[in-house]
């Protein structure tokens, strides 16, 4: 029951981004091969015959998600001073010099 409710969820999350990006004007070709994660099930987008796109699960059993140190902390702050950046390379540099 609770795996049911689960599976349902993840495709409803991945079928309401299609339609987003459909809209959004994306083609099928385009994003066919996205893969989405959802906790520790993988899927792939994989266009059929008929140019529709079909959700299909990616058998893993585990599913592990690096994040890069510039994705974990959005926010350009310098950390030694608190001033605000426009880019995470200006944020690091402001006081690097500083003796
Ligand atoms: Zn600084």
């Amino acid at each position: 029951m609770q795996i049911q409710q689960t599976q349902s969820t993840s495709r409803d999350l991945i079928e309401r981004w299609i339609v987003q990006h459909v809209l959004e004007g994306r083609s099928n070709s385009e994003l066919e091969g996205t893969m989405f994660v959802y906790g520790n099930e993988a899927y792939t987008l994989e266009q059929t015959s008929q140019g529709a796109l079909s959700i299909i699960e990616y058998p893993v059993s585990n599913v592990v998600v690096f994040r890069k140190k510039e994705e974990a902390d959005p926010a350009n702050v310098c950390r030694a001073c608190g001033l605000d950046y426009s880019s995470f390379k200006e944020a690091i540099e402001c006081c690097a010099d500083v003796d």
